[in-house]
């Protein structure tokens, strides 16, 4: 496995898109003070994980963005990306070429990205972890640390050496396998917890289960027993329904004999009637004959009264008159 290339884009010093290869034979990378050595050091650092400012002698991490200078002006990420030569196969990929990078923006978002997935850190990590590369291994070593290995600051020297002598990633492994082993404890005491919880809950449970169980059955002989109610009020009411029926034809044929006699009836007193307005005519008719005689037997009466006492006016005058004669006989 071999560094072939390292790729600075915006980070710290570097503002313009920086390609340095090292497939030739790369012995050193010379410049002024300030001119940028250390920044690369940083940017492999900072890559492969650094999380820390102070490692890359800074105050905090966003400030690793090309901050900008007179004559250009800042960056709106820094981008690093390492890419290495797997053709023997110790990385455990099965890519010949392998990419790793990281972009910070000044938003704060940020991303890790191998051969060009974004991934996570723990991904790159998991990658690297047989090669003994990692952001604070001593396959890299910046100016800081020989200082610490020259003074053994922190027992600096043994963790080289464990890291040499390949005895720092078991360290690590067995780090991880302890912390492993108690988070599953601290699961299994948890688990136990539940099972307390759960062997207090399970008599209730039975219980309810029992309960449910009844109530299924019941719920069972409710529907058979509606059914056989709904059959037996079916024949009821079609038993109903055609006794109603035969009712209701022997009531329409009463009906059409009575509506027959009616008929008949109603004929008869049609002709009735026809009859007696005939006859109430004719009445009428010899009361205005018999009014009329009427009036003529009044008339001839008046007439006969008339002549009476004409009459009797004449007998009067007859009487005078020999009354007269003999008078004049006497005288
Ligand atoms: P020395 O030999 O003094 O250690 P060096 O060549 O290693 O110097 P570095 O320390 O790598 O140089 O680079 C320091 C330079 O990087 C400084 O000029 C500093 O202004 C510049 N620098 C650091 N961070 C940024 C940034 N975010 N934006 C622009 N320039 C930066």
């Amino acid at each position: 496995m071999r560094l072939k290339q390292l790729h600075i884009k915006g980070f710290k010093s570097f503002a313009y898109d920086t390609v340095i290869h090292f497939n030739e034979d790369v012995i050193g990378i010379v410049g002024p003070n300030g001119s940028g050595k250390s920044n690369i050091v940083d940017a492999i650092r900072w890559v492969l994980g650094e999380q820390k400012s102070k490692e890359l002698r800074l105050e905090q991490m966003a400030d690793v963005i090309f901050n900008g200078t007179k004559n250009r002006k800042e960056a709106p990420s820094a981008t690093v990306e390492l890419i290495f030569d797997n053709d023997r196969g110790l990385l455990p990929t099965e890519y010949q070429t392998v990419n790793i990078s990281r972009t910070l923006y000044r938003s704060g978002d940020s991303e890790y990205r191998l051969n060009d997935v974004v991934c996570r850190l723990k991904d790159i990590k998991s990658l690297l972890v047989d090669t003994g590369i990692g952001s604070n291994s001593y396959a890299i070593i910046s100016l800081g640390m020989v200082d610490d290995l020259l003074y053994d600051k922190d027992d600096s020297r043994r963790y080289m050496f464990e890291q040499a002598a390949g005895v720092s990633k078991y360290k690590s492994r067995k780090k991880e396998t302890l912390q492993k082993l108690n988070s599953t404890t601290a699961d299994l005491d948890r688990v136990s917890d539940l099972l307390f919880e759960i062997e207090g809950n399970m008599k209730t449970l039975e219980k309810q289960a029992k309960r449910t169980r009844k109530y299924f059955e019941l719920k069972d002989e409710y529907k058979t027993l509606a059914v056989q109610n709904a059959v037996r009020s079916m024949q009821n009411l079609k038993e109903r329904y055609k006794k109603a029926g035969q009712d209701i034809t022997e009531k329409q044929d009463a009906y059409s004999a009575i509506n027959t006699e009616v008929i008949a009836k109603e004929a008869k007193l049609e002709a009735e009637k026809k009859q007696n307005l005939e006859q109430e005519l004719n009445v009428g008719q010899q009361q205005k004959e018999l009014n009329e005689l009427v009036a003529k037997l009044r008339n001839l009466e008046n007439d006969k009264n008339l002549l009476n006492q004409k009459i009797s006016f004449k007998k009067q005058s007859l009487t005078n008159a020999d009354a007269v004669l003999t008078e004049s006989k006497v005288s």
